[in-house]
């Protein structure tokens, strides 16, 4: 039985019935090797398929890369709720000994941060 066939087999490369692993895999050491997280073979950091299995290797580095700056996202707006209320808290608490300005301020100070917290929208 004789296969004509050209493209990635099991991860080698085929070109007919010659089996070779590709030549484009680049040595694991290089500084632009990643680790193809379907075929966990060595492929290119930059390329947008990995060269063995396909994989949508800059797909998976975009949500990666994504995800990270979520996360940095819900860190900030977090911690403004948390600045924001701090803020509202102590002005409520100052108001029962003083009506100065400053505590004022602060209370309004507080009630801008916790709308910008509320309001903030991930940009993808
Ligand atoms: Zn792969």
């Amino acid at each position: 039985m004789n296969h004509h066939f050209n493209g990635n087999f099991g991860g080698d490369y085929v070109e007919g019935d010659k089996h070779s692993n590709r030549p484009d895999s680049p040595d694991p050491d290089h500084p632009n090797a990643i680790e193809c997280p379907q075929c966990w073979k060595t492929t290119w950091v930059g390329t947008e398929k990995c060269v063995h299995c396909e994989y949508d290797i800059k797909g998976y580095l975009y949500r990666i890369d994504r995800d990270r700056r979520k996360a940095e996202f819900d860190k900030r707006v977090t911690l403004s709720y948390v600045a924001g209320s701090f803020c509202l808290m102590v002005s409520i608490i100052l108001m029962q000994f003083s009506s100065s300005l400053i505590v004022a301020i602060l209370f309004i100070i507080g009630l801008l941060i916790f709308g910008a917290a509320s309001s903030a929208k991930f940009q993808g």
